[in-house]
């Protein structure tokens, strides 16, 4: 439950205000308004001007409050990306979501989390523009950002990317999803989403092998109450077949 609420109009006097005791960022609020068990005090991130995307030498920097809708409408974002973005939510939960927010509360779930491990995104972390890679920032998450901001995130110049998934339904979130980038060097990363609690990093270099019987072997433990470790290990196959598959025919790639 919130007791104080601040709205700082720079980002110096958001960092006085977070060095309060018990204080924390608020974002989007879709996820804070439904902590009703314990008191707390907020900083509204609105007014800091952190939800622009800015296009520079191929990099998307992408302000931390910006909205997973907005982002779902923006042109420079790979489309692969933009359905990865749409399955995350519903539209008025995508209205008020902010990317930031998400990489702090997602789990292995998150269609986009699991985008942006393949995309090999960097977190940036203020107040001393500290650049943490995606797969760290996953790890250490809880610690990292306390007392810290997520004031954007950078995906590196351009790769082909493609995103996969199976669901309940077209609109569901996945049951698994893969997301796969690759780099005019050949580099590619393959990541796995639908499962655990932050998606799993399966391929970060040349895809020498079989694609398949990695994705397999990385999910042939991955049971919960959605779906048998089977299933999920089979399904993780075939998708990360078929993202490559999308990658060569639609970009040409090898
Ligand atoms: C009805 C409903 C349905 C939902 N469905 C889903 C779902 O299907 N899948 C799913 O994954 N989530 C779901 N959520 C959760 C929600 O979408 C995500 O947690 C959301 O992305 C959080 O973003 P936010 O901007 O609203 O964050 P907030 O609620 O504002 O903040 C979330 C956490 O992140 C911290 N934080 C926010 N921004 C920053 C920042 N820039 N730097 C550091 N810390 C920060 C906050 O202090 C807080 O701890 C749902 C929520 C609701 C209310």
């Amino acid at each position: 439950m919130i007791k104080k609420y601040y709205r700082p109009q720079s980002l110096p006097d958001a960092f006085l205000l977070l060095n309060k005791p018990n204080t924390i960022p608020l974002a989007g609020g879709t996820y804070i308004t439904t902590e009703i068990n314990s008191e707390f005090n907020v900083v509204d991130l609105q007014d800091l001007g952190l939800d622009k995307v800015v296009v520079q030498n191929q990099k998307i920097e992408i302000g931390s409050t910006t909205k997973l809708q907005q982002l779902h409408q923006n042109q420079h974002i790979p489309e692969f990306f933009r359905t990865a973005i749409k399955l995350e939510a519903p539209l008025n939960i995508r209205n008020s979501a902010s990317l930031g927010g998400l990489l702090v509360t997602c789990d292995g779930r998150s269609p986009v989390a699991t985008s942006l491990l393949a995309l090999d995104a960097r977190i940036i972390l203020d107040p001393d523009r500290e650049e943490i890679l995606i797969s760290n920032f996953f790890s250490f998450r809880s610690s990292i950002t306390r007392k810290r901001l997520i004031t954007s995130i950078i995906l590196p110049s351009l790769q082909n990317f493609s995103f996969a998934y199976v669901a309940r339904t077209p609109f569901d979130r996945p049951i698994v999803s893969t997301a796969m980038s690759m780099w005019m060097n050949g580099r590619s990363r393959l990541a796995l989403g639908g499962y655990g609690a932050q998606p799993l990093l399966v391929i970060d270099g040349q895809i020498l092998d079989d694609i398949s019987l990695a994705a397999r072997s990385a999910f042939s433990n991955a049971e919960d109450e959605w779906a048998s470790a089977y299933y999920r290990s089979e399904m993780a196959g075939v998708l990360a077949t078929r993202c490559l598959k999308i990658i060569k025919n639609k970009f040409g790639k090898q």
